[in-house]
């Protein structure tokens, strides 16, 4: 499947020293081929390669610490941006009731996951109308009176109307009389597209002008799920997707695919038969799942974003070569630090840096101050700080606007410091800067 694929991707990378540009190609091959074979559609994994490969060839990753790990980043983050960026919600804004139309083929789940939209509605304190327009079958319309009894919201009866658009409107009518939050209408769908079906629909939407028009498709159904999503797409005007049948062996790219091929949001995946079983998709969770990773990501992508990559790498490298640790360097790693987020923020992401004291007293707050006072010294001294006695803390402490004491605050969590790069350098600093977790 394609986490496991792409988690292998990532195993290999991680941790890489060294990246050049024909392991670049060779990676994007894997990760394409990884794509293609979990059915995400042609022009969407061209189009995703093709991204990656631009950036990872600049200076991102051939220029960065761990260029592998800059290169999962990377990755990451072009998925997440793929599939939309964010989460989309359900758009509720409208004069009451607020409509949703559920529109797909037979088969793909828009009567179950009616009774899933109406459970969640429900959940956030919404007063749910189910409405069954799929006149065709009358076991469809047995379907979801049962679903609504089951999550326990109201259920249109229409008698023995049969025009579909009469029902919808008439459920409208009630609605709008009882006062319900939203009314969820399902419709009927067919094996294949047809004209038919598209005109029937179409005739609903107008009718009703649902807030949301969602298109269900099956997972399942793999590249064809994007055929019918695009041809839906042209037919109606949709506002959102759902997915469903995500739990079963479904190879999962059309969750790749959807946003790209018909530029709307998928909102939701069915991940169970059951009422409960829907989730509000997220891009970035999907794409840390699909890549088979935690949290560490985010402090990736921080340190991609925000440090200067060059001169972590030097420190890195002093740490490693045992040299001395000064206060020159005291000074970029607090700079450093602060482009993270602060010194917290770090330390928060950090698997098992979390029992690790900071240096006392090097808060967020202080960092400012902290390089005001370095910046009073001369180059010898940020070099030699053993030399600053008396006479030279007064004048620090005079050029910076300080009283003495800061100073020697300064200067001993600085110690505190340098102890703690000396601990790192014994294989602690490189293999934390390499991502952490093996
Ligand atoms: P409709 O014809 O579009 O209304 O489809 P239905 O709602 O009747 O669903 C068709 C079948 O798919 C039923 O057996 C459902 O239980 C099943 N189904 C729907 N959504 C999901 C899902 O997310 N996961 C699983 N495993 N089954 C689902
Ligand atoms: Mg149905």
């Amino acid at each position: 499947n394609l986490s496991g694929r792409l988690a292998g991707v990532v195993k290999s990378l991680r941790g890489q020293a060294r990246i050049t540009e024909a392991n670049v190609q060779d990676t994007l091959r894997q990760v394409r081929l990884a794509l293609l074979e979990a059915d995400v559609a042609l022009p969407v994994v061209k189009d995703f390669i093709e991204a990656v490969k631009t950036r990872a060839l600049g200076q991102e990753v051939l220029t960065s610490l761990s260029p592998g790990q800059a290169l999962i980043g990377i990755v990451h983050e072009e998925l997440t941006r793929l599939m939309g960026g964010e989460n989309a919600d359900l758009n509720l804004a409208a004069t009451p009731p607020a409509v949703i139309l559920m529109a797909g083929l037979q088969g793909s789940g828009k009567t179950t996951t009616s009774g899933k939209l109406a459970l969640l509605l429900k959940n956030r304190k919404k007063k749910v109308l189910l409405a069954s327009a799929d006149v065709y079958r009358p076991a469809a319309i047995d379907q979801l009176r049962q679903l609504a009894t089951q999550v326990d919201v109201s259920f249109f009866e229409a008698g023995d109307e049969r025009d579909p658009l009469k029902i919808a409107q008439a459920a409208q009518d009630h609605a709008r009389k009882q006062f319900y939050d939203v009314l969820i209408v399902d419709t009927a769908g067919r094996l294949a597209i047809d004209e038919a079906m598209m005109a029937e629909i179409r005739a609903l939407h107008a009718a009703v002008k649902p807030v949301e028009t969602l298109f269900v498709v099956d997972a399942m159904q793999g590249q064809d799920a994007i055929n019918v999503a695009r041809a839906f797409n042209e037919a109606l005007p949709l506002t959102g997707v759902i997915l469903t049948k995500l739990d079963g062996d479904a190879r999962g790219g059309a969750a790749l695919s959807v946003r790209h091929i018909t530029g709307k949001p998928l909102k939701f995946i069915g991940v169970g038969e059951k009422p409960t079983g829907l989730e509000a998709f997220h891009p970035e969770r999907m794409a840390q799942r699909v890549l088979g990773m935690g949290d560490v990501l985010s402090l990736i992508e921080q340190a991609q974003g925000s440090v200067d990559m060059a001169e972590a790498r030097k420190l890195a490298d002093k740490v490693k070569k045992g040299k001395d640790f000064d206060l020159e360097d005291f000074k970029s790693q607090i700079q450093q630090m602060r482009k993270m987020g602060g010194l917290s923020a770090l330390m928060d992401k950090l698997p098992g840096a979390g029992q690790m004291a900071p240096p006392a007293g090097v808060d967020d707050k202080s960092v400012n101050r902290l390089e005001g006072i370095i910046n009073s010294m001369t180059p010898q001294e940020r070099r030699k700080p053993e030399i600053i006695k008396a006479s030279r803390k007064r004048r620090i402490a005079a050029g910076a606007g300080v009283q003495v004491q800061e100073v020697n605050k300064l200067l001993k969590q600085f110690e505190q410091a340098q102890k703690m790069m000396k601990m790192m350098g014994k294989g602690g600093i490189s293999k934390m800067m390499r991502g952490m977790k093996g």
